[in-house]
């Protein structure tokens, strides 16, 4: 058996219901986009992959990972994950990792941040989800 220590990089529409969080209000962000509907609005599910367990998560934890950028994994897993990350060519996307609070499995996951629109309201879109059991 060698499950010890695997670590899997997938797309994060694999662990997302959204992986697209629009900014709020009612105001076009681009313009050749639609107004912002409540859709943009359902919370962000994260579902762990080991587990199944949920994690929701909102705008304030995005814009946390945005402004501090640290890893609140152990020294050991954030050196693992910032090699897959380098090659990857991901390094420069923000991030937010965290142990799955049921089973305990390393996880961060990768996202773009864009801010703009008429009240410097920021715009997020999750792209990959690493994940490290054992
Ligand atoms: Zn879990």
């Amino acid at each position: 058996m060698n499950n010890i220590n695997k670590i899997i990089f997938i797309d994060a529409k694999e662990r997302f219901n959204i992986t697209e969080i629009l900014p709020r209000g009612r105001d076009r962000f681009f313009a050749d986009k639609s107004p912002v509907t409540e859709e943009g609005c359902k919370p962000v599910l994260y579902t762990c992959g080991n587990c199944g367990y949920g994690i929701v998560f909102n705008r304030d934890n995005l814009l946390a990972g945005e402004r501090n950028r640290k890893t609140k994994l152990s020294q050991e897993d954030a050196i693992r994950f910032d090699e897959i990350a380098k090659k990857n060519k991901i390094e420069n996307l923000r991030f937010l990792d965290f142990y799955c609070p049921h089973c305990e499995i390393a996880v961060r996951i990768y996202y773009e941040t864009q801010f703009g629109g008429h009240h410097g309201d920021s715009f997020f879109n999750i792209k990959y989800v690493i994940e490290k059991k054992g």
